[in-house]
């Protein structure tokens, strides 16, 4: 979330400077001459790795594009199915769909995310791939997930769109599966606008996301891009060198953009403490702060607590502002009866839960403020 709200000079200079440096070459690709060598998908990329310290990074053009390319290079097609969570965004339902497939779907328990318990009971010959999400700022139970996964040698996607930064056991989200997804649209918690990338340990899946993305190029050494053929089909996925500049200026901002939601989320939480059930943390995970998420059993206090944080100008996100976007049972057009039938478990807990948004444009004291203001209707 708070990625766009630091949009300042250092952002537009980055810029800048692929006019300056690099004669206004906007392409991730070619024109090395032109250029003068001077590639900034290339160096977020490489940064990326850094920070994540995962070892190889693809950029492309968007998160949901992240999670097709993740899918095609594990083969998955038509007649397969993908098992992934009813508390979701509906890209990665979008990007099964768009391979063929067939999405299966679990329930979520008390932290929101995805029940290892059901997902080993809907794992099939046809299963084909799991994309775990880790639903705002809180690690899932990452370690059964695996574990499930392993048994049944099933590779294992973490879409780490929503919590970019928090740790399970102290390692970085994103990075601790086959493939880690993330997404830099203008809602997340760094962005390029539009925007996303793929991590990976694995060269080979690497090669694939690289050529995939990009036509299905050989990527031959030293071949100009005319020559260099294809052997596969691809598509295009590709991130300009006009996002790559401004993600460069916004991933230097993330130990910031951390530090601070924490404050943020730190005030309602000590004024929470032993009076207002939050939501359930598994043990091992340190959230990114992107939300605080807390828990009211009574139907009227509800109403009356999400009507009184819209009138503060916070809202609410996804629980209940944007659920429509984030919960399987209303995606209709998308999975089937029965699938939206095994949805109505996850449909009792999530609307018991708030979400208050953690917004860096407003103070810490606002949080205090709302904090004390929620108490009253509690
Ligand atoms: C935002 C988001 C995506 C998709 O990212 P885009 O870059 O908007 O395509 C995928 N999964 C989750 C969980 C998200 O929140």
């Amino acid at each position: 979330m708070p990625g766009n709200e630091l949009i300042n000079h250092k952002e537009l200079r980055e810029v800048k400077k692929i006019f300056t440096e690099s004669d206004g070459v906007l392409f991730a690709h070619g024109f090395d001459k032109r250029r003068k060598n001077i590639f900034r998908v290339r160096q977020f990329e490489k940064k990326l790795s850094n920070v994540f310290k995962s070892k190889y990074v693809q950029c492309v053009s968007s998160g949901t594009a992240a999670i097709k390319i993740a899918l095609k290079s594990l083969g998955v097609k038509h007649g397969d199915e993908v098992i992934t969570q009813s508390f979701n965004f509906i890209a990665t339902i979008e990007a099964i769909l768009d391979c063929g497939a067939k999405p299966i779907i679990t329930g979520i328990n008390e932290d929101l995310n995805m029940s290892s318990e059901e997902l080993s009971k809907l794992i099939t010959k046809k299963t084909k791939a799991v994309i775990l999400v880790h639903m705002l700022g809180y690690s899932a139970e990452l370690d059964k997930i695996q574990k499930v996964c392993k048994k049944k040698k099933i590779p294992l996607i973490e879409d780490n769109c929503e919590a970019m930064g928090a740790t399970f056991r102290k390692k970085k989200l994103g990075t601790q599966s086959d493939i880690g997804i993330f997404s830099f649209d203008f809602g997340k918690t760094i962005t390029t606008g539009e925007g996303g990338c793929l991590l990976t340990n694995n060269k080979k899946k690497y090669l694939y996301f690289k050529r995939y993305h990009d036509h299905g190029h050989k990527l031959l050494r030293n071949l100009p891009r005319g020559i260099d053929d294809a052997d596969m089909p691809g598509f295009n996925y590709r991130m300009t060198e006009l996002q790559a500049a401004v993600g460069l200026a916004q991933l230097s901002k993330l130990d910031y953009i951390l530090r601070e939601s924490k404050k943020r989320f730190i005030a309602i939480e000590n004024r929470f403490k032993n009076k207002v059930k939050l939501r359930g943390i598994y043990k091992g995970s340190i959230p990114n702060y992107d939300t605080l998420i807390f828990k009211i059993d009574d139907k009227k206090k509800r109403s009356r607590i999400v009507k009184y944080l819209n009138s503060t100008g916070v809202g609410t996100k996804n629980l209940p502002d944007a659920i429509k976007w984030h919960f399987a049972f209303f995606w209709k057009h998308a999975v089937t009866k029965d699938q939206i039938k095994n949805t109505l478990i996850s449909k009792k807990i999530l609307e018991k839960y708030i979400a208050i948004p953690i917004f860096l444009r407003k103070k810490v004291e606002t949080y205090e403020k709302v904090a004390i203001g929620l108490l009253k209707l509690i």
